[in-house]
């Protein structure tokens, strides 16, 4: 009896040990892929966000600056509601400076370069834009050299003197109505925007520079019927734009702009765009293509990556170079070519009626 007692324990005492056994291995495993995974999200972590800055990095790595925007200077004498370069300061990089960024954006590849601003016209009354063009064309022998201008600034001695250099210059014309131009804030006391925009048309045409036109379509002109004057100037292109919010621009705690009352939905523009079907050079830029498919330069030459909805900083081109710069830009080649970033931009090589009674 006391044998089989013995016996009945034995077995007892082996199976409790084997579960203990069991148990501890089953433990043991457990803290071991725990450790594992411990050190493996510890591992990952800092790797996963570097990987992910690489590939922000690295998505324009390696781009070649073709078309570069250079928007020199903050400065305007309009105050459109939503504009998104506001004047947050007044800085203007030297003419000798910018040329020598101008000249390294060449040699990186560049064949087309836009002034932009602010207003490109109000520094030394057009003056210091009128010499970054001639440099451009003359010296470095760019391709297509353009200006985006609200026009109200320009004179018909600018063309005489600069107009040779300059292959296309884009004015912005949001309204036919000067009421509306007045609301959206391109109001300009006395002077009428669309006289103005018929003198510049002219202009434009008797000193061979291709005319393009530039729209914002926002809440106060998205109804708008613009076919006949757009058929009127006659543009070799005509950019319509959905309106933009910028973090730190026309949107949040730091921007000069609210905008949001000049917002609309992507199904108003598509009915914009729908009513002005049949104007062939309409170019649409909905908020999607707008975003990433630019390469912007500020003031002081730091590319602007507007990625995270706001513009954040390269360093400058003048310190690092443009190498180093542009793979902060955050833009997108592909979204650049999708957008039609790559026409025919060079005057030469278009259709223009100066060049075709010659
Ligand atoms: S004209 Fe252009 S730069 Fe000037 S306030 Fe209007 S949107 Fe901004």
């Amino acid at each position: 009896m006391h044998l089989l007692v013995h016996l009945r324990c034995l077995s007892l005492f082996a199976a409790a040990q084997k579960m203990l056994r069991g148990t501890l291995s089953l433990l043991w495993q457990s803290l071991g892929s725990f450790s594992c995974w411990l050190s493996g999200a510890l591992f990952l972590l800092p790797r996963r966000r570097s990987f992910q800055d690489g590939r922000a990095r690295d998505a324009a790595a390696g781009v070649v600056p073709v078309s570069v925007n250079y928007h020199f200077t903050r400065q305007c004498n309009y105050k459109c509601g939503f504009c998104f370069h506001t004047a947050k300061n007044s800085f203007v990089l030297p003419l000798r400076e910018a040329k020598r960024g101008l000249a390294m954006l060449k040699e990186a590849g560049m064949e087309k370069i836009n002034f932009s601003g602010g207003e490109p016209f109000l520094q030394e009354r057009g003056d210091f834009v009128g010499k970054l063009v001639q440099f451009c064309k003359q010296e470095l022998k760019l391709p297509s050299v353009s200006i985006v201008s609200n026009g109200s600034m320009i004179k018909e001695r600018w063309f005489k003197r600069y107009g040779e250099y300059l292959d296309i210059l884009a004015v912005s014309c949001d309204s036919f109505d000067e009421e509306v131009n007045v609301l959206i804030g391109r109001g300009q006391g006395k002077k009428n925007h669309i006289e103005n925009l018929h003198k510049l048309r002219k202009w434009c045409r008797d000193y061979a520079v291709a005319f393009k036109l530039n729209s914002v379509i926002n809440r106060f002109n998205v109804e708008e019927d613009m076919n006949e004057q757009i058929k009127a100037l006659n543009p070799v292109r005509w950019k319509v734009f959905q309106c933009l919010l910028i973090e730190g621009e026309n949107t949040g705690e730091d921007a000069l702009r609210e905008a949001e009352k000049f917002l609309i939905s992507d199904e108003e523009f598509e009915h914009f765009l729908d009513r002005h079907r049949e104007i062939s050079c309409l170019v649409p830029e909905s908020n999607q293509k707008m975003r990433d498919s630019y390469l912007i330069l500020d003031e002081y030459m730091r590319f602007l990556n507007c990625t995270n909805g706001r513009k954040e900083p390269s360093k400058s081109i003048l310190d690092v170079g443009v190498e180093n710069a542009i793979s902060f830009s955050g833009f997108d080649e592909k979204m650049f070519l999708k957008r039609g970033g790559k026409y025919v931009w060079t005057k030469a090589d278009m259709a223009l009626e100066c060049y075709k009674k010659v």
